[in-house]
């Protein structure tokens, strides 16, 4: 059995973990984690503090709060436990915490834990390839009203994909559009866009736009737990992993995939 502490265990992705959970052998849930107001009355295994309950040998699975995902990346270092990390958003240095933390300890960290945005890239990248070098990029985001952070960590991924796979600086990257005279498109240029709104779970889609035609690759989550079951391919990883900082592909290249 592999030893899960949850981070983040009362929100919309730590209750989709412990459905996954019930779901899938091999796993038991050993410690909760969260805000001590969203603790459920009574209830065992609950804490505010993940050092209070992480041990060596644990796979922390933490989908909360960027500050959080740092901290709890250096108790993992500390602790000997391994982790599997989905929260997006992080600054440069929260990213530098996890990197450190990924020397000592396995760490799995993705943007977005569903198998179909593995295959969404390995797309994107045959449809970059086979598509002229002008053709246009934009990617649209839509996800719930309560998503904090804009665009996605997924829409970034994929326009960083974008801008890699063309030689295009980090600045080609243009996060809106604005309002007024906006001029016409620079050359180049990779446009995101975030859409918020009801309770979209999340929704990306990547256009690529020739003269009198367009390709759209499209990837819809309809359900957290299809984030879970990657989030928990990931542990299963984690769990007989070397120290160092893996993505999903490579979970999923190790062939460990989600049930
Ligand atoms: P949510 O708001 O429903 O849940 C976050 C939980 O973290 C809440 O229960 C909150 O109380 C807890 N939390 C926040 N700060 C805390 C603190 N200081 N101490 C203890 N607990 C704290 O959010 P969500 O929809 O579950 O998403 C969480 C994160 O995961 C977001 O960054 C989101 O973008 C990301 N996410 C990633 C993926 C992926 O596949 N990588 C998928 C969905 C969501």
């Amino acid at each position: 059995m592999i030893p899960l502490v949850v981070v983040g265990a009362a929100g919309r992705m730590g209750r989709a973990i412990e459905q996954a959970v019930a779901a899938t052998p091999g796993f038991v849930v050993r410690a909760r984690v969260d805000r001590e107001s969203t603790h459920p009355p009574g209830a065992d295994g609950w804490s505010a503090d993940v050092a209070a309950v992480l041990a060596a040998g644990d796979v922390a699975v933490e989908f909360s709060a960027p500050a959080v995902c740092a901290a709890v990346a250096q108790r993992c270092a500390e602790r000997g436990a391994g982790l599997v990390s989905g929260t997006t958003g992080l600054d440069a240095a929260q990213e530098e915490v996890v990197r450190a933390a990924a020397r000592r300890v396995p760490v799995v960290r993705a943007a977005n834990f569903c198998l179909g945005i593995a295959v969404l890239r390995q797309a994107l990248q045959a449809a970059l390839a086979g598509s002229p070098s002008g053709w246009d990029v934009e990617i649209v985001e839509r996800h719930h009203r309560r998503k904090a952070d804009s665009p996605s960590g997924t829409a970034l991924l994929l326009a960083r994909d974008v801008a890699a796979r063309r030689g295009a600086p980090e600045e080609a990257l243009r996060c809106g559009r604005g309002a007024g005279r906006t001029g016409p498109r620079p050359e180049g240029e990779i446009g995101v866009h975030a859409v918020r709104g009801g309770s979209w779970v999340g929704d990306h889609t990547v256009l690529l736009a020739g003269e009198g035609e367009w390709l759209e690759l499209r990837h819809v989550a309809q359900d957290r737990l299809a984030f879970a079951h990657g989030a928990l391919a990931a542990a299963r990883f984690v769990a007989g992993a070397a120290p160092g900082l893996y993505t999903l592909e490579q979970v999923l290249a190790a062939g460990s995939r989600p049930q």
